[in-house]
């Protein structure tokens, strides 16, 4: 019998869920679990998934929805052992022009959303006793952008929720991470200006945008036995762009 690649599991497939998982990074993330052989669920207000994952429909605003994803999930797989919080929205304009409910919607789905999804998953890692977090955030949470005081407050806080976490539940055998992509080429990136497009080119070092699957390879590893003594860690996969913020 063939022996499993570096890519494959030697263990046990895990049950992960990945939120935001129908298109873009979650897509790709919920790509590679699959390709790795692990028991892969996404979830999405569409409710659409990549092929040979379990597709949930479930708006990250609602807690009694994500509660209803997680009781679906786990009736099909059980606990989840691994969450990839990636659900999220942009809401662009200067601070001027935002409105409350600008800043409130971008925070409601991107940080909160997290909190309501990272909140539930935590119950079944407490009884399985091990569990990965990892939480999208973005280059923007800590190196700033004009335009984005929504998106990046919500973006920043995700990097308080992994830390208090790892600080709480640590001890638990559950870590917590932050993965920080740059600009990646999806359907958010594409909604930009031409002219904003051309102007991120130029300031990132690597001269390029990334790639969905480059985001999807680093949460896969962090959620892998390799990264077991990571915790509370902000992982940019940027090009360079925030260069250690
Ligand atoms: P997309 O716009 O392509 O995808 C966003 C995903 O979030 C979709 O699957 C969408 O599904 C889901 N989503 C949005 N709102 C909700 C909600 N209320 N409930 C459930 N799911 C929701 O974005 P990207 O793939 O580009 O981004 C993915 C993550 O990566 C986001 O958190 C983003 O902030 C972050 N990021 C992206 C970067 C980039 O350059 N692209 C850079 C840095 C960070 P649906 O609409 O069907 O519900």
């Amino acid at each position: 019998m063939a022996q499993p690649t570096t890519e494959q599991h030697a263990s046990q497939p895990r049950t992960v869920l990945v939120t935001g998982g129908n298109r873009g990074i979650g897509r790709s993330i919920a790509e590679a679990f699959v390709a790795a052989g692990d028991r892969v669920a996404v979830t999405s207000r569409n409710g659409d998934a990549p092929d040979g994952a379990f597709a949930v429909a479930a708006d990250v605003t609602d807690s009694g929805s994500v509660d209803a994803a997680f009781k679906a999930v786990e009736e099909k797989f059980g606990p989840v052992e691994v969450v990839v919080a990636n659900a999220g929205i942009t809401r662009d304009t200067l601070l001027l022009r935002m409105s409350e409910e600008d800043f409130t919607d971008v925070v409601d789905t991107n940080l909160t959303g997290a909190f309501r999804v990272v909140k539930r998953a935590s119950k079944g890692m407490l009884k399985l006793k091990r569990g990965r977090v990892i939480l999208i955030s973005s280059v923007v949470g800590l190196y700033g952008s004009p335009g984005q005081i929504n998106y990046a407050a919500s973006k920043s806080g995700l990097v308080g929720i992994a830390r208090s976490l790892t600080r709480e539940l640590g001890s638990r055998n559950i870590t917590a991470n932050v993965v920080a992509p740059g600009f990646i080429a999806t359907d958010m990136t594409a909604a930009l200006p031409e002219a904003q497009q051309q102007a991120y080119l130029g300031s990132i070092p690597a001269g390029r945008f990334g790639q969905p699957e480059e985001v999807a390879r680093v949460v896969r590893w962090l959620s892998g036995e390799d990264a077991g003594y990571i915790s509370g860690a902000v992982i940019p996969v940027d090009g360079g762009l925030g260069m250690g913020h």
